[in-house]
């Protein structure tokens, strides 16, 4: 048997990799030709992957490791070698993956192993046997599942503190010129240079700027990512969990999704490290708990919502929403505050964290009229941590409400959350105050437009009725202006005017 190593399954304590000791890696280039991929994207798939060869041959594997155009030219190669090879891999947690490797080795007279992929916390099983026949599911219930079931943040069948979520306090803004600490720095070894150059030439077409580039891409690096979250960014996670702020890109988040997506750092040694940091009294419980929701709950559920709700979820599209992304989402060039930081840092580090993400670049999006599935390219040729799994069901369900597989309300909002969350607002030349006329910001006339427009979808779903009480206030001549207004920004959208 040779252990099959993906490039996002980089776990020296993967089950297949304990009881076998000859390794297959096949780094393919065609995949980056299918989207012009941000190439700190790249950069860190292709990085990772060297690095792990090289600390897999250290422990003593012996590695097979082919640079190749596809996967199918590289088993070519590899079976050229060793006729007949049984092969082993984790299953990949994207749709149809696991089969399409197997008839790859197949046609080339090997046989594929597929076995559980143990770089979740959970597994289908679980989820499966939780969920039963349902066929939409709520994060929350989940998550309360899980938590009793791995008995993280328990105190015996009750949640430490008494209540399962302080999502209630995760919602400050930090004080006026309040900066965050600084991110830590990976700065690039040799090997990850001569990645860097690789992608350069080879991917010309790429979206976004290869340097700076500064994610970990050993697990030893992941781990002291992981470290440096937890003794410095932690505690003020948790109260500004959901807050923007002008000029910073980071906050307090954790920046360990790539790494944990590769496979360089587990989720639950994050979970873990967290845990213990609350139990030592060095993180207050609103921050453990708001980053254990997130992994626990939130990660977790969107690889088993995936799992079983695809391939429909990839072509749902239950608002009929049909408008090309706005010019500003490819330059970055905008009048809109908001939404220039957010592409800015998109295309500055292949990165923005979860609130821009669900609230400035999705939001924008749904109420804009995207099309879901275009919406879903651009998220995951842009991002450094995207990979079909888990940013199909956050782009399509959650971010574009496109089904209501995982939520039965959409994340759509005016200005004033904006305005609410960040400081934004305050020096952009759009006034959040102003629904309709010259400078009125974007958000807002979109946003009446997008529920009057989606009435009949909308309005009797849980938790609309405040909403649809005030487009029930609004009078005809309120709905004209706002309605020119919202064509008048698509038109501006569409001409990169913006
Ligand atoms: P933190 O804020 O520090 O959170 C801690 C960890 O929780 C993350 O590292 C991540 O592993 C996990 N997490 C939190 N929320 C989610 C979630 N909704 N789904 C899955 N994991 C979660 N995450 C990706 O990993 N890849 C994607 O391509 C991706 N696309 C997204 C697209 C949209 C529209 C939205 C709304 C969310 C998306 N997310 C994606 C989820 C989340 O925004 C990122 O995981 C998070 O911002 C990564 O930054 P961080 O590591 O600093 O996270
Ligand atoms: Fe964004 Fe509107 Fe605020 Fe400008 S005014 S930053 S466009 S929400």
């Amino acid at each position: 048997m040779t252990v099959w190593v993906l490039g996002d399954q980089l776990d020296p304590s993967a089950a297949p990799l304990q009881s076998d000791d000859r390794v297959l890696m096949i780094e393919a280039h065609a995949f980056g030709d299918r989207l012009p991929y941000h190439p700190q994207k790249l950069a860190l798939v292709f990085a990772a992957m060297r690095h792990f060869r090289d600390d897999l041959r250290e422990r003593g594997y012996e590695v097979t490791y082919l640079q190749t155009e596809t996967f199918g030219e590289g088993l070519d190669r590899y079976f050229d070698a060793a006729p007949g090879d049984d092969l082993v891999v984790m299953d990949p947690p994207s749709h149809g993956a696991g089969e399409r490797l197997r008839g790859l080795v197949s046609a080339r007279g090997g046989s594929l192993t597929l076995v559980e992929n143990d770089l979740f916390l959970t597994t289908p099983a679980d989820f499966d046997d939780w969920a039963g026949d349902a066929d939409s599911y709520r994060q929350e219930h989940w998550y309360r599942h899980a938590r009793r079931e791995t008995g993280v943040l328990m105190d015996g069948d009750d949640p430490v503190g008494g209540e399962w979520n302080y999502d209630d306090q995760n919602r400050e803004t930090p004080p006026e010129g309040w900066t965050p600490p600084e991110a830590p720095r990976f700065e690039p070894d040799e090997t990850t240079r001569e990645v860097i150059e690789l992608v350069r030439e080879r991917y010309p077409d790429a979206w976004g700027s290869p340097e700076p580039f500064v994610w970990p891409v050993t697990r030893e690096a992941a781990r002291q990512a992981l470290s440096h979250f937890v003794e410095v960014r932690l505690p003020e996670f948790g109260p500004y969990q959901d807050a923007m702020v002008d000029g910073e890109w980071a906050l307090c988040h954790s920046l360990l999704s790539a790494a944990t997506n590769l496979g360089l750092l587990h989720p639950r040694e994050a979970v873990e490290a967290v845990e213990e940091a609350y139990e030592r009294g060095d993180a207050p419980l609103n921050s453990a708990e708001g980053f254990v929701r997130q992994v626990l709950g939130w990660r977790e559920f969107v690889r088993h919502v995936y799992r079983r709700s695809m391939p429909e979820l990839a072509e749902a599209n239950q608002l009929d929403q049909t408008e090309p992304l706005p010019e500003a989402y490819w330059t970055g060039e905008t009048d809109m505050n908001c939404l220039s930081e957010a592409v800015g840092h998109v295309r500055d580090r292949g990165y923005a964290h979860h609130i821009e993400r669900l609230m400035v670049l999705s939001n924008f999006a749904l109420v804009y009229g995207v099309d879901p599935a275009e919406l879903d390219r651009w998220f995951h040729l842009g991002f450094v941590d995207a990979f079909h799994w888990v940013t199909t069901p956050n782009v399509v369900a959650m971010g574009s409400f496109a089904t209501d597989v995982l939520s039965s309300k959409p994340y759509a909002s005016s200005g004033n959350y904006v305005n609410k969350m960040s400081d934004y607002c305050s020096s952009c030349p759009y006034a959040v105050s102003k629904t309709t006329g010259e400078n009125a910001c974007p958000f807002n006339a979109l946003y009446w437009d997008f529920l009057k427009e989606n009435e009949a979808r909308l309005r009797g779903t849980g938790r609309m009725g405040l909403m649809y009480s005030h487009v029930d206030r609004k009078d005809d001549e309120e709905w004209e202006a706002i309605r020119a207004r919202a064509d008048e920004i698509r038109r501006m959208g569409r001409a990169g005017t913006l």
